[in-house]
């Protein structure tokens, strides 16, 4: 579903560009459950911003489901994205003044499909990740972990096959952190492929594979550790 090759990217900045990915290389397969680790500021954020589609790199090749991601035209990245990825960020983004229904059903005003059947979407998902009893409710009427929840909801609604999270555990508390692991498992049984950055291994510990950043590159990748290096296993 992923593929990486040879990617650079640099921020412009005042004092000229500045190299934050340097040569990443990654392949992941349908229904892969990764956890990207590594220090702060080693990259990881960037990385996720151009798998989401949300940035390009500056070289180097994204294939995304068969599509050269980098280097097409932005309508046709956009379309692209909508079909195959939802995303779950830290700060949830959640609109305060809409009920839990109108949050998760936002993403499909941009669909075209009516708003009988956006809710009835919307609800079926606010049930599966456990809010059925908060269809009404506001954001602000919920705890963190529900509001979690409630994100992730939204981020299915389109029916992705690519879930990409940056430290969606990062403001909760440890009970409530394992009940989001829970659900990401979950969905992960249900086929979508989901990548996650974390800073912690309690939390990376629940994918199957561990890719580790520094300074803007890969430095582990618990995949390949397995494969021969030279004919010797490491
Ligand atoms: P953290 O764990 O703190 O979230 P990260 O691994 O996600 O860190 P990134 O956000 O990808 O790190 O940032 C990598 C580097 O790029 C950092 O040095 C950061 O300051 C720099 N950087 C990020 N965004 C920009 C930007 N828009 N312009 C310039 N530099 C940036
Ligand atoms: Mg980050």
């Amino acid at each position: 579903v992923i593929e990486v090759s040879h990617l650079y990217k640099a921020y412009q900045t005042a004092a000229g560009p500045f190299p934050v990915l340097k040569d990443v290389n990654l392949r992941i397969n349908q229904g892969e459950y990764v956890a990207i680790m590594g220090p702060s500021g080693s990259g990881k954020s960037t990385f996720m911003n151009i798998l989401g589609c949300l940035d390009m790199p500056t070289s180097g090749t994204y294939v995304l489901d068969g599509h050269a991601v980098a280097g097409m035209e932005a309508n046709a990245v956009a379309g692209v994205r909508n079909q195959t990825i939802g995303f779950v960020f830290q700060g949830f983004n959640l609109l305060a003044r809409s009920s839990l229904l109108d949050n998760v059903a936002l993403p499909l005003v941009y669909s075209r499909i009516e708003k009988a059947e956006r809710h009835a979407r919307a609800k079926v998902l606010l049930e599966k990740v456990g809010l059925g009893r908060h269809l009404h409710s506001h954001p602000n009427q919920i705890s963190g972990g529900q509001q979690q929840r409630v994100a992730i909801a939204r981020a299915l609604v389109n029916n992705p096959r690519l879930i990409l999270a940056d430290e969606p555990t990062g403001n909760l508390d440890s009970v409530t952190s394992e009940e989001i692991m829970a659900l990401f498992g979950q969905l992960n049984k249900e086929g979508i492929t989901i990548v996650l950055v974390t800073h912690e291994h309690d939390i990376a510990d629940h994918a199957k594979r561990q890719v580790r950043f520094l300074d803007g590159e890969i430095v582990q990748d618990t995949l390949s550790a397995a494969v021969p290096v030279d004919g010797v296993a490491q």
